[in-house]
């Protein structure tokens, strides 16, 4: 089945008791058995809901991989990878990745005596330099957040391999629609389907895929364990913005292209960060791992000043000025005050990401719009 058809049939198939077509929402937390152990393989909603079974099917089948897990947000995904972890093991992250992944590792794992090594993917042997014997998990993003900096999977993926570590990509950037990280040699892909997966910016929630049914099993020990799953609601809304992704993320990927091109020739735009452009380091991987670019892009004014990235922030009228991404919406965010406060100034700003970087996430709107809005409050933001 080709991907287009695959987003709006995966995980389907009509409720057995009706007929609906759609999965329905099961709010239910236990089902009836007709004798102790005799049930209908649902027992109690923490460990199975029939909602959110169709769900991880199709994120299976959407992700190019055998098994798909739901968890109640991006970082509990994330947290249910580290806890296949144990004290003294060592994990290799990627140095400018999502504000929130780098909280939960040196926030909280630190203190439980795992080890993190920080490093530019962009060069696999800064990777190489840091393996030993402890090193268990390659937590790699990309394209990153927010710098767009892109990392080879299927090199890394043979480097984890060579080592017996385990490779996560972080996929939620690109979606399934653009970058299956399994196919590329990944162990484990996880999202935050908060984004692109939902795409309406109305849940938040997370996904894990794997192909190994032995990690799989260990990884739906910990989510039924641990509990942090998703409510039935969220499922239904997930499995919904998944029938739309294929369609979405063409617009998503022609609208970034066109304002990337917009802001790169613009006479008060310093630095546009985009993978598709053929001067960025990381464009041949990002031509051949990837099937577009998505609709992230990260610029700088020409101006140092605080003050008119400021102005612009707020002087857009369509997009708006929130953090999150992927939504059919556009959203204008500043990750040095928002999605990424949570990383010290200093690292921040040795990882290149400065004071006055902006991010957007380009929605589906019409193109001219955006260009309309993005123009005005550029040129008023300098100018002022
Ligand atoms: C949002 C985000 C997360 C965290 O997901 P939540 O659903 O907010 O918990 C992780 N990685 C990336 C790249 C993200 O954008």
């Amino acid at each position: 089945m080709k991907p287009a058809t695959k987003f709006i049939h995966a995980g389907s198939h009509p409720d057995p008791s009706t007929g609906a077509i759609m999965t329905p929402i099961y709010q239910t937390s236990t089902y009836v058995q007709e004798a102790p152990g005799v049930n209908k393989g649902f027992e109690y909603a923490r460990s199975q809901n029939p909602t959110r079974q169709a769900l991880e099917e199709a994120l299976a089948i959407i992700e190019e991989g055998k098994f798909g897990l739901a968890f109640g947000s991006g970082v509990a995904a994330t947290d249910a990878v580290m806890k296949l972890l144990k004290p003294g093991d060592e994990v290799i992250a990627a140095s400018d990745m999502y504000g929130g992944t780098y909280r939960l590792f040196s926030k909280i794992y630190e203190k439980f005596g795992i080890l993190f090594h920080y490093v530019d993917m962009g060069d696999l042997k800064n990777i190489e330099q840091v393996v030993n014997k402890n090193t268990k998990l390659i937590w790699a993003e990309t394209p990153t957040n927010p710098l767009m900096n892109i990392a080879d999977i299927k090199a890394i993926a043979s480097i984890a391999k060579k080592h017996s570590i385990l490779l996560c990509v972080d996929n939620t950037f690109a979606s399934p629609a653009l970058q299956n990280p399994l196919i590329l040699g990944a162990d484990i892909v996880m999202h935050s389907a908060t984004k692109y997966l939902g795409g309406h910016s109305d849940v938040i929630q997370g996904a894990l895929i794997i192909n190994d049914k032995a990690l799989r099993d260990e990884l739906y020990f910990i989510q039924k364990s641990c509990g942090a799953v998703p409510g039935p609601m969220d499922c239904f809304l997930v499995l919904r913005g998944i029938k739309t992704l294929g369609i979405r993320m063409e617009r998503h990927s022609q609208n970034g292209a066109t304002i990337a091109h917009f802001l790169k020739s613009h006479p008060l735009v310093k630095k546009v960060y985009w993978p598709g452009f053929e001067d960025h380091p990381g464009h041949l991987i990002a031509k051949a791992q990837m099937k577009d670019f998505g609709g992230m892009i990260s610029f700088e004014l020409k101006t140092d000043s605080m003050e008119a990235a400021r102005r612009l922030l707020s002087g857009t009228k369509i997009f708006a000025l929130a953090e999150s991404l992927g939504g059919v919406e556009s959203l204008i965010n500043h990750p040095a005050s928002m999605t990424h406060a949570s990383i010290p100034r200093e690292e921040r700003i040795k990882n290149g990401l400065n004071d006055t970087l902006i991010r957007l996430s380009v929605g589906i709107e019409d193109i001219d719009d955006l260009i309309a809005d993005l123009d005005q409050a550029i040129n008023k933001a300098v100018i002022e």
